[in-house]
């Protein structure tokens, strides 16, 4: 079983076929020069015949003499070799009158076959010698001319023939030996090509033995490429992207999860601590009620981390479909700036809106609103008291893209901490940041709506003095411009 589905596998696989296929084409290719070359050898020796058949067809007359009706041959009987060329002569021969009647044949000739006399009027009306492949009894070929001779003033009808036998036998041991030297020649070509067809496929299976070894465990490893620069190394690349794209989701995922389970542990261990408290020391019914309302807030804190996340997780994973619409950028804005008043005066900072029109953009209203609640809550709850935020929309300097400046005069990010305030749960490790309730998600989630609306988002601080969120968007033109563009190629299709 085992023998059978390996030759399986070795049949269907590539080197089987590339040596099947070179060998079918190597093969095809002797057998027409084999064939080619036989034809040629063929031709040559029949012609050969053919010269030989005129140069005795001319000597036979000279030998051959109609006497009254009567054939004769005349020979000098006291020379052997003269007599032996005569005798050649009329191995195949027979002559007949013009009217068809057999005059003398020899027995060579009536194996071949006695013209009839039709023939033998169709041949001597021609004028011209008539010349035809035929066989005798036993098979053998014989290259016959047949013509008109004159005697005594008449026509008689002439015809002799010569066997193709040797250039036939010459031919077949040609073709036998040929034969022989191709299956030797096949046999070789056959090893040389499994070998071949070995080594051009030697680095794939390298590559596929490599590409095996990369499980999700090791997602770090890479194939090492050829550095020949050819399909290969350009397959080896591709593969190599995909498995650091692999690596990078894999990370993502992974570190998610971490977060998720510490985020969650540190509040569940609150919370159960504070039940567990209760049930031990409390004695008034104050006393529960006072470790009932901890736990009930804690608990709130928990379902609101669950709620960030699965909105977090569903936008990542593309589950959350925007309802992109024309919108004007500042009317969003002046909105969210009203309902953020009332929280800016308990905070006692001020808090303005200064917007341009023509700030129109192709947004997700709801989406836009959570990016500006994001940046205005961080703004409010990291501005000292008697601080001041300031809210403006327009044009960016560069044409076609809208600007959304979010600027406080609060406690500042320092430099090192700037790079990561996008990060999911990341929150600046300090006393005054400890003081503010946050998960560490509001910015990971702006991020994320920005980007969606094909933007990008900026902070830039100065400790201790002010922050600036800069959020540049595409005007409403522009991207109906990259919609259009992104459309036209499969309409010019259809047309
Ligand atoms: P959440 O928004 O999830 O309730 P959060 O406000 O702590 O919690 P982010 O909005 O993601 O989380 O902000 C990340 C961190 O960046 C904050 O914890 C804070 O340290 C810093 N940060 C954000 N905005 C400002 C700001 N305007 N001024 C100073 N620090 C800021
Ligand atoms: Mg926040």
């Amino acid at each position: 079983m085992a023998v059978r589905s390996t030759l399986r596998n070795v049949v269907k696989g590539l080197r089987f076929r590339l040596t099947i296929g070179y060998l079918l084409l190597f093969a095809l290719l002797l057998a027409g020069v084999g064939f080619l070359f036989r034809e040629t050898v063929r031709v040559e020796l029949d012609n050969e015949t053919k010269g030989a058949l005129e140069e005795e067809w001319g000597a036979a007359k000279g030998y051959l003499k109609i006497e009254k009706g009567k054939p004769v041959w005349i020979a000098d009987s006291t020379d052997p070799e003269e007599a032996y060329i005569v005798e050649r002569l009329r191995h195949a021969y027979m002559l007949a009158d013009s009217s068809g009647r057999v005059l003398e044949n020899s027995a060579t000739y009536e194996s071949i076959g006695i013209d009839d006399p039709q023939e033998i009027a169709r041949i001597l009306s021609r004028r011209q010698p008539d010349y035809r492949v035929r066989r005798d009894r036993a098979g053998v070929p014989y290259l016959v001319k047949s013509g008109a001779m004159q005697g005594g003033g008449k026509t008689f009808y002439f015809s002799m023939g010569r066997s193709l036998e040797a250039n036939q036998r010459t031919v077949n041991r040609v073709t036998q030996r040929y034969l022989v030297t191709v299956y030797a020649v096949i046999a070789l070509a056959s090893i040389l090509g499994w070998f071949l067809s070995g080594r051009a496929i030697q680095p794939v299976n390298s590559v596929a033995k490599a590409a095996r070894e990369i499980t999700s465990s090791n997602l770090s490893l890479r194939i090492p490429r050829r550095e020949a620069n050819d399909e290969l190394d350009h397959l080896i690349d591709n593969f190599n992207h995909m498995t650091e794209r692999l690596e990078r989701s894999f990370d993502q995922i992974r570190r998610f999860s971490t977060d998720v389970s510490h985020e969650l542990r540190t509040p569940l261990t609150v919370v159960r601590g504070q039940l567990e408290v209760a049930l031990f020391t409390a004695e008034t019914p104050a006393q529960y009620r006072d470790a009932m309302v901890n736990a009930l807030e804690d608990v709130e804190k928990l379902s609101s981390i669950v709620r960030a996340l699965l909105l977090l997780s569903q936008a990542e994973s593309g589950q959350l479909v925007l309802q992109k619409n024309p919108t004007d950028l500042s009317l969003i804005a002046a909105d969210i700036v009203d309902q953020f008043q009332i929280p800016a005066e308990e905070a006692r900072v001020s808090l303005v809106a200064a917007s341009v029109p023509e700030t129109m953009i192709l947004a997700d209203r709801t989406q836009m609103e959570r990016l500006l609640s994001n940046l205005l809550s961080n703004a409010v709850k990291y501005t000292h008291p008697g601080g001041k935020i300031q809210v403006r929309v327009g044009p960016a300097p560069e044409i076609g893209w809208i600007h959304l400046v979010v600027e406080d005069t609060g406690k500042g990010i320092a430099a090192e901490n700037l790079p990561h305030i996008f990060n999911r749960f990341y929150r600046v490790k300090d006393a005054e940041t400890h003081q503010v309730q946050g998960l560490g998600l509001g910015l990971s989630f702006a991020a994320w709506i920005v980007s969606a609306h094909g933007g990008t988002i900026l902070a830039e601080s100065e400790p201790g003095s002010w922050t600036r969120f800069t959020v540049r968007l595409p005007s409403h033109e522009l991207s109906a411009q990259a919609v259009a563009a992104a459309e036209r190629p499969t309409a010019s299709v259809a047309g």
